[in-house]
C-alpha cells in the first residue's frame, strides 16, 4: 500500500496548479467563455483519443456532462457508438423546429504521438510561452473547445436560434471516417455544415492578421494500381517483352501528362482574392488565369509553384513501384501505384480512362483502389452565409481579406458534400505559418486566439442561425 500523505500532497499540488488563474498567463483568455474553452481544451488533450485506444467515449462523456450542466436537455445530447469510437451530437433547439438544421462540426480523435519524440508530454496539455501544447491542440481539439464553449455561452445567455443548431463531434476523422459517414446519414436533412477542421486565419510573422480562408471544396483523392505480368525467364535470354521496361514507359507517360487547367467558381474566387495580396508578377498570373483558364502562360506560372500547382488542374503521379524477383531473371511482375488529386466535378472514372489512354498497353491492368474516400463536390459560396462569416471575422480583424479555398486533403466535410449538403471550413484559430504543427511534433494552439475565437463562433452562429 502506498503512503497516504504524499498522494494527498500530490493531489493538493495538482489542485493548486489548476486553481492558479490561467488568465494570468500572458495572452490567455480573460472572458468566462474563453477560460471555459481553455479548460475544455486541456481536458480534451489529456484524453488520448488516438485510433485503437478506445478513449473517444470517455471524452464524449466529459463533454456531455459540460453541455448538460450548461442547460442542454439530456435528451438532446447523444453519443452513438461506432466500434471502439463513436460520435456525439448536441442539439440546440431553434424556434422553427421544422427548418433544416445547421451542423457545427469538429472531431474528437487525434493522430498518434510518440512521447519520446516530443519536447513535452503530448497528452499533458502544457500551457507555456503563450501556447497550449499537446496532441490535438490544433487538429482539432482547439476549435472543438472554442465552439463548444461558444455554444455553452450562447445557451447560458438564453439565445434561441431561428432553427436547430447541431453540434456534431466525430470520432475517427483521422482514420476511417465511419463515424462521419454514419452521422452524415443521421443528419442528411441538414441545410449547412460549418466545419471547424479547415479554413481559418493566417497571421503575418509580426502577428497581424493577413487573410482568412473559408474552405469550400477539396480535391478528390484516388489511388490506381497498375499491374503487369510476364512469363519472365533467364536474363541471359531476353525476349520481346520486359515488364519493367513496359511499366517504366507507362509511368513516364503518366508523369509527363498535363491534365487540362480548370477553373471553378471556388478557385476563381480564390485566385482573385489571393491576387490582392500577392507580389505583382504572381498577382498578374492569378488574375489572367481567373479571367481565362486557357491562358497557357498563366497556368504555367502558377503550376511552377508548389503551393498552387494543385489548384490549377487534376494531377496524377506515380508514387510506388515494385517489380522483379532476382538480379538474373526477367521480371515476372511489376506493380505501381499512381496517386491522383482530382479537380472537383471530374469523376474518378474519367481520370481512369485518361490513364488507360496514356498507358496505351492492354497488358497493363489499371485498378482503382477504394480507401473509402468519396468523390468531392464544391460547396456554393452563398452570399448571405459569406456575409455572416465576414461579420464574425471582422470583429477581430476589421477589413481582413476573406478568401474561399480548396484543399488537397479530405476532411469530414466530404461526407456531407457528397449528400448535397454545403459544407464550409471556418476554423476560428488564427495562426502564424510557424504555428502549424498539425499532425506533427509539439503541436500547439496560441492562447491569444481563444477569446476572439470563441467570440467569432458566437457571432457567426448568431448571424447564420438567427
Ligand atoms: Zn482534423
Amino acid at each position: 500500500m502506498r503512503p497516504l500523505l504524499p498522494r494527498l500532497t500530490a493531489t493538493l499540488a495538482l489542485a493548486l496548479a489548476f486553481a492558479a488563474p490561467l488568465a494570468a498567463q500572458e495572452g490567455g483568455p480573460t472572458t468566462e467563455a474563453g477560460r471555459e474553452a481553455l479548460t475544455i481544451l486541456r481536458e480534451a488533450i489529456e484524453v488520448p483519443t488516438v485510433a485503437g485506444r478506445g478513449q473517444v467515449p470517455a471524452l464524449a462523456a466529459a463533454l456531455t456532462a459540460r453541455l448538460v450542466a450548461a442547460g442542454f436537455a439530456p435528451a438532446d445530447v447523444a453519443f452513438v457508438p461506432v466500434g471502439e469510437t463513436g460520435y456525439l451530437t448536441a442539439r440546440y433547439p431553434g424556434r422553427d423546429r421544422a427548418a433544416a438544421p445547421i451542423v457545427v462540426l469538429a472531431h474528437m480523435d487525434v493522430v498518434e504521438a510518440r512521447p519520446e519524440d516530443w519536447e513535452r508530454d503530448p497528452f499533458a496539455a502544457i500551457v507555456e510561452d503563450g501556447y497550449v501544447f499537446g496532441r490535438g491542440a490544433l487538429d482539432n481539439k482547439g476549435d472543438l473547445a472554442m465552439v463548444t464553449a461558444a455554444m455553452i455561452d450562447l445557451k447560458r445567455e438564453g439565445w434561441v436560434p431561428g432553427r436547430d443548431v447541431v453540434l456534431l463531434l466525430t470520432g475517427d476523422e483521422e482514420t476511417q471516417m465511419a463515424t462521419t459517414a454514419a452521422a452524415a446519414q443521421a443528419l442528411r436533412g441538414a441545410g449547412l455544415v460549418l466545419n471547424a477542421d479547415s479554413g481559418g486565419g493566417e497571421l503575418a510573422p509580426d502577428g497581424t492578421p493577413f487573410a482568412y480562408t473559408v474552405q469550400a471544396g477539396e480535391k478528390t483523392y484516388a489511388d490506381f494500381r497498375l499491374t503487369l505480368t510476364d512469363p519472365g525467364g533467364h536474363s541471359s535470354r531476353p525476349g520481346a517483352t520486359n515488364a519493367i521496361a513496359a511499366m517504366s514507359a507507362a509511368l513516364t507517360a503518366i508523369a509527363q501528362h498535363r491534365f487540362p487547367p480548370q477553373l471553378s467558381p471556388l478557385t476563381k474566387a480564390f485566385w482573385e482574392g489571393t491576387a490582392a495580396q500577392a507580389e505583382p508578377e504572381l498577382a498578374a498570373a492569378m488574375r489572367a488565369f481567373a479571367a481565362d483558364p486557357g491562358d497557357a502562360a498563366a497556368a504555367e506560372a502558377l503550376s511552377a509553384r508548389r503551393e498552387y500547382v494543385g489548384l490549377v488542374r487534376t494531377t496524377c503521379v506515380p508514387t510506388m513501384v515494385k517489380g522483379g524477383h532476382a538480379p538474373n531473371a526477367l521480371p515476372q511482375s511489376v506493380t505501381a501505384n499512381v496517386n491522383c488529386r482530382i479537380f472537383p466535378g471530374t469523376s474518378r472514372a474519367e481520370v481512369q480512362a485518361v490513364l488507360t489512354e496514356l498507358v496505351a498497353n492492354p497488358a497493363i491492368a489499371i485498378a482503382f483502389q477504394d480507401n473509402g474516400t468519396l468523390e468531392s463536390l464544391e460547396s456554393p459560396l452563398q452570399p448571405e452565409i459569406m456575409a455572416a462569416i465576414r461579420t464574425a471575422v471582422e470583429e477581430r480583424a476589421p477589413g481582413l481579406a476573406i478568401v474561399p479555398g480548396m484543399s488537397a486533403g479530405a476532411t469530414d466535410s466530404m461526407h456531407f458534400r457528397a449528400l448535397g449538403i454545403p459544407a464550409l471550413g471556418v476554423s476560428a484559430a488564427f495562426l502564424k505559418p510557424e504555428d502549424d504543427f498539425a499532425h506533427g511534433l509539439n503541436e500547439r494552439l496560441p492562447l491569444a486566439t481563444i477569446d476572439p475565437g470563441v467570440r467569432q463562433w458566437k457571432t457567426m452562429l448568431r448571424a447564420i442561425a438567427q
